[in-house]
């Protein structure tokens, strides 16, 4: 079964896309669980921290800037947000491809609030 955020990335899926460059896409969350609720995710398949290689980590920099710089387009940067990555079954990820969540746009509290 191919990766649905892999297909989302080449297109074969649509989403609402807000970034994209040779390394990471950004679009938002199908399912909201806030005002602002955006995924940002490297093109290559990396099933979760868990699999990430040394040379990968540069990636998760690069991803929590991308989220940086759409929180501010958002208009949340000076409010507050949060980035969160999911990491296995305990850690609540539902898809095996790698991606941070940005949440926004309203108080946020425990867990992923
Ligand atoms: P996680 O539970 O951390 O693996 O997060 C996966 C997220 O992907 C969930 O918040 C889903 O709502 C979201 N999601 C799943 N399918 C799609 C899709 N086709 N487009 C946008 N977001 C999606």
């Amino acid at each position: 079964m191919p990766c649905i955020f892999c297909q989302i990335a080449s297109k074969e899926i649509s989403s609402e896309l807000l970034h994209e460059d040779d390394d990471l896409i950004a679009f938002r969350d199908i399912n909201p669980q806030a005002p602002v609720h955006i995924l940002v995710l490297p093109k290559k398949h990396i099933t979760s921290l868990n699999e990430m290689k040394d040379e990968d980590f540069p990636l998760l920099g690069k991803m929590a800037h991308v989220a940086r710089e759409l929180a501010t387009k958002e208009g949340i940067v000076e409010r507050g947000f949060r980035i969160a990555v999911n990491c296995g079954q305990e850690g609540g990820q539902t898809v095996g491809h790698l991606h941070m969540h940005t949440l926004g746009g309203r108080q946020l509290k425990g867990e992923l609030g």
